[in-house]
């Protein structure tokens, strides 16, 4: 075969090779980007929208700051009907800490019903069967959750997880709350500990693209030594920031909840307060 028969051979029918995108593609693909909702107006913002679907954010802060309420969020929030502006989706939450608690989950689902009520009435006029999808109930029994209790249950569920999604293709957003916990238990071996963990976020990241979903990682943070003081910095650090398209972290300032964009390839870096209500998530 000549070169230029070669070459013809991986055009398809608009001079474009086989398997390669244009810039064109890609820009008309981020516009159709969908997103997920916070429940906070100001961070859906700086987000560009919300939480990408296709892409993986990973959400690190200290205890108590509000990860698993936003991981709980968002698995409530990715439901909301298309009718309404959202996604109609289902999520997985991988809970590896147990600090998932569905009495919460409940809660924050009727929170964002009440919302769509108030907010969308004149959009479920045109939806007669909108409203019945509009249980807490239905929104607790599209969240898969799945209780890991050790890293090799983590590894057997992100694998297992390729058939799981393949029969539930309305999955939206995979949580996983939080991804370090028993790596950083019970993993003596730090640099095989990186590899398994990098190989876990890249087949998440496959899962990402493949369903078009959205993978949120909540994250710990630990203190590192810098220039003689100590600084807060998310477990794993460097090793493990590549594998993560955005990075959030979420820290107190004063008395006040605050989120910054602190790594994503299309945002700039901006900080938002957020609050923590009984509905869940607000500005
Ligand atoms: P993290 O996962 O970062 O450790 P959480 O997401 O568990 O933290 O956040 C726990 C905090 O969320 C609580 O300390 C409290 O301030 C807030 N919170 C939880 N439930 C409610 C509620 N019903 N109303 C208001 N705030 C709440």
């Amino acid at each position: 075969m000549s070169e230029t028969s070669r070459f013809r051979s991986l055009e398809d029918g608009h001079g474009a090779l086989k398997g390669a995108q244009t810039a064109w593609d890609m820009l008309s693909e981020e516009q159709m980007q969908k997103h997920i909702t916070t429940g906070c107006e100001e961070l859906d913002a700086i987000l560009g929208g919300g939480i990408h679907c296709k892409e993986v954010t990973e959400v690190g802060g200290v205890p108590g700051i509000g990860k698993t309420q936003l991981g709980i969020q968002l698995a409530v929030n990715v439901q909301i009907p298309v009718e309404c502006g959202g996604l109609g989706g289902k999520a997985v939450y991988i809970d590896t800490e147990g600090s998932f608690m569905v009495e919460r989950a409940h809660q924050i689902a009727e929170g964002c019903i009440s919302d769509l009520l108030d907010n969308t009435a004149h959009r479920l006029k045109d939806f007669p069967a909108c409203p019945e999808r509009l249980q807490p109930n239905s929104f607790l029994a599209n969240i898969f959750y799945f209780r890991i209790c050790s890293y090799t249950e983590q590894i057997a569920t992100i694998n297992y997880l390729e058939k799981f999604l393949e029969e539930q293709k309305d999955v939206k957003i995979i949580v996983v709350d939080s991804i370090t916990f028993h790596f950083r238990q019970d993993f003596d071996d730090l640099a095989l500990r990186t590899r398994v963990l990098g190989g876990m976020s890249l087949k998440l990241m496959r899962f990402a693209k493949k369903y078009s979903l959205a993978v949120v990682l909540l994250n710990q943070v630990t203190t590192k030594f810098v220039e003689g003081s100590f600084h807060l910095t998310l477990a794993l650090g460097d090793t493990w920031s590549h594998a993560c398209t955005n990075r959030i972290i979420l820290y107190w300032n004063g008395n006040d909840r605050h989120a910054y964009i602190d790594k994503s390839p299309s945002l700039r870096s901006a900080t938002t307060p957020f609050l923590i209500t009984g509905k869940g998530i607000r500005n």
